[in-house]
């Protein structure tokens, strides 16, 4: 099954309007007629329209770094997917590490988003990933399932389509420590598994999953290699235009 590699940008709490165009002005020439991957940017939510009007017809999406579940209500500071799907963002990531750590995402709280997601049509990239103590205590495939089973709870494979899930161990996100290609195709071969559990043979054969945690230009090429990695999603070495353009170009 052949599979169309997705590279994603996760800017995280970085730029501000100018400096999204002034990111893609730097980044559309250098990516120009590269049709080989799909690419999103997830810029902070007040950068989305910047990114959206800059990337207008250059192939790029453009996507959100999280979304609420609900549809609109007195939940104050949060999104909806339905209003990013009103300004025209296709892709949000759902689960991120640094939610879960710092702000309360649970594996409850990601199923509740995922679902929400698939129902406005977005293409959700759910991240899992173990962290250092997990890894260490050979805790990591225990991990990785309860992860996915809970994230994949009550959902058919036809409402879960567009799923794309982000491996991203938690050691290796901006510590500059990446996992070998082969630690992360083992991880991959596993989630794979889930989601054939979940969803079945068919969906799992067809289902894309990133690699997160330190990708830059000089280990892409060893990463996106592997036939169990189908793209990455990217932090640090995504604000730069040249690094990330180096990236999708690996
Ligand atoms: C991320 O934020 O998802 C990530 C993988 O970060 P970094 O590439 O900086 O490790």
């Amino acid at each position: 099954m052949s599979r169309k590699k997705l590279i994603a940008a996760n800017w995280k709490m970085y730029k501000n309007p100018s400096q999204t165009e002034e990111f893609f002005r730097e980044f559309l020439p250098l990516i120009w007629g590269h049709e080989r991957d799909e690419i999103v940017v997830c810029p902070p939510y007040v950068d989305l329209q910047a990114a959206l009007e800059s990337a207008k017809e250059s192939g790029i999406a453009v996507g959100a770094q999280d979304a609420y579940w609900k549809d609109e209500g007195a939940f104050t500071g949060e999104i909806s997917p339905a209003m990013l799907v009103a300004v025209g963002c296709t892709h949000v990531i759902i689960g991120h590490s640094e939610r879960r750590q710092y702000f309360g995402e649970t594996d409850d709280t990601v199923n509740l988003k995922l679902k929400a997601a698939l129902e406005r049509d977005l293409t959700p990239i759910v991240c899992v990933g173990e962290v250092l103590e997990e890894r260490e205590a050979n805790l990591t495939e225990d991990v990785l399932r309860r992860q996915c089973l809970r994230a994949f709870h009550a959902i058919s494979a036809k409402k879960a389509a567009k799923l794309v899930i982000a491996y991203e161990p938690v050691w290796a996100i901006g510590t500059g420590k990446t996992a070998t290609p082969q630690m992360a195709s083992e991880a991959h071969v596993l989630i794979r598994g889930e989601a054939a559990k979940a969803f079945g043979e068919e969906f799992a054969s067809a289902l894309r999953i990133l690699y997160g945690g330190s990708v830059k230009p000089e280990n892409a090429k060893a990463l996106m290699s592997e036939s169990e990695i189908d793209g990455a999603l990217v932090g640090g070495a995504s604000l730069d235009a040249k690094s990330f353009a180096a990236i999708v170009k690996y």
